[in-house]
């Protein structure tokens, strides 16, 4: 197997590394750092756990490191390299893996994302830098009012198309990529590849090079699934009665509406535990303490919309709870992925009532997993999904997974908003 240091980064970069624990470079990471590296644009199909974040970062650190040792200056209000991410927690996350993974580098990073003052963020703009990690919205708010230009980034990665396309980015996206040079590095990252990621990709890279690590439909071999039937009256207390299991670490409830939410919360703070909701109606400022705090093991038990909760990344969930299933059986696997991080194991709990039956039909087609008692199964066939289908539902039942062969690694949120940290190539 390879190391970090086969794979040719430079030093300050293996060193970044080393001091976060890694050892060795996970799967993804050894098939997408050579072909990125190459100057290739790349199309992987690859979930959250599987290491893909350095998997983009790293090699963008290296190609700035060249870009510096090659005495390039930056235009103002321009950036070198562009990460686009769905929702602003996840942009947090991605620039706090490049503040940790460039930290011998010296580069200019900048966070701009919707929620947060349009201010500071033109401020720190300004000047120009090296990685900007933005969310669509709000980086094509700037661009219409030109507080920022991207006809000098060389390099552009869309992490997490397809939650970018659910979320409705799909047209900013269109527009921003329209804006970058033609002769640029682009990849594209999606758990799932429906038909419209496939038209982007098709549309704005380049020959790329499809790296697929994982049967991204299928979760974590590591997460024990289960589901009960429940009448949906009686799902608050079985609710409360799973959750006074001892086992549990942590563990966040998945609830579909803003307004479930709200009133799971209720319930759990009813049976006496310390929690918090985090779903779109909160603002920033509440959805970054919250996270803040639920990282820092002070809260217990979060209780989340799909939305709110992608990309969380706390290695000490050790179980998810749904409430309700989500409508799309893809989201089954993005919830019960933020369990079994870094190389754990992880719990899976889904209440079901009667009218739920065919969605954890759908769900069970999608992943392969048998959650359903025969009896329920037997008695409703199951229902065809519409389009949109996802990359793992094609393959077979058998297919591995590769985990991500993570480390327990804890992530801060980041309160910092501008290009920022070390000097600017002048
Ligand atoms: P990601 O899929 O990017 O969300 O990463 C999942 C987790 O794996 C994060 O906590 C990373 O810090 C961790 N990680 C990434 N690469 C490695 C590696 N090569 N060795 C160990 N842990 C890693």
């Amino acid at each position: 197997m390879k190391s970090f240091a086969d794979l040719g980064l430079a030093e300050p970069i293996l060193r970044a590394v080393a001091a976060e624990g890694y050892t060795t470079p996970t799967p993804i990471q050894s098939a997408v750092i050579p072909v990125m590296m190459s100057g290739k644009d790349v199309l992987g199909i690859a979930q959250t756990g599987t290491g893909k974040t350095a998997a983009f970062v790293l090699p963008l650190l290296q190609r700035l490191v060249a870009v510096k040792q090659a005495g390039s200056t930056l235009m103002p209000k321009s950036c070198q390299a562009l990460i686009l991410a769905p929702t602003r927690e996840l942009a947090a996350q991605i620039l706090e893996s490049i503040r940790g993974y460039g930290k011998f580098l010296h580069l200019s990073t900048a966070l701009v994302v919707g929620g947060a003052r349009a201010g500071p963020q033109i401020r720190a703009l300004m000047p120009g830098g090296d990685i900007l990690v933005a969310t669509p919205g709000r980086l094509n708010d700037h661009l219409q009012s030109k507080h920022v230009r991207l006809d000098q980034t060389q390099a552009v990665v869309l992490d997490e198309a397809d939650q970018m396309m659910d979320l409705g980015f799909m047209p900013q996206i269109r527009d921003l990529l329209a804006r970058l040079p033609r002769q640029r590095q682009t990849l594209l990252f999606s758990a799932t590849m429906p038909r419209e990621i496939r038209g982007l990709a098709d549309q704005f890279l380049n020959q790329p090079q499809e790296i697929s690590v994982a049967p991204t439909a299928k979760p974590i071999e590591r997460i024990e699934q289960s589901l009960v039937i429940v009448d949906a009256g009686k799902k608050p207390e079985t609710l409360v009665a799973l959750l006074a299991d001892d086992a549990i670490d942590q563990a966040i409830v998945f609830v579909r509406t803003k307004h479930g939410a709200d009133r799971v919360q209720q319930i759990v703070k009813q049976a006496g535990h310390y929690t918090v909701a985090i779903h779109a109606d909160k603002t920033q400022g509440q959805r970054d303490r919250a996270l803040a705090m639920f990282r820092e093991g002070k809260i217990k038990i979060l209780v989340a919309t799909d939305i709110a909760a992608r990309g969380i990344d706390v290695d000490g969930v050790s179980h998810i709870f749904n409430y309700d299933l989500p409508n799309i059986p893809e989201a089954y696997v993005h919830r019960i992925g933020r369990t079994a991080r870094a190389g754990r194991s992880g719990h899976a709990i889904s209440l079901c009532d009667r009218s739920e039956i065919g969605l954890a039909l759908q769900i069970e087609r999608l992943t392969g997993a048998r959650l359903l008692p025969d009896a329920v199964r037997s008695a409703r066939p199951p229902t065809r999904r519409p389009a949109g289908k996802s990359f793992g539902a094609k393959r077979a039942a058998n297919d591995r997974v590769i985990p991500g062969g993570a480390k327990p690694a804890s992530r801060r949120p980041t309160g910092s908003r501008g290009f920022s940290g070390g000097k600017r190539a002048a």
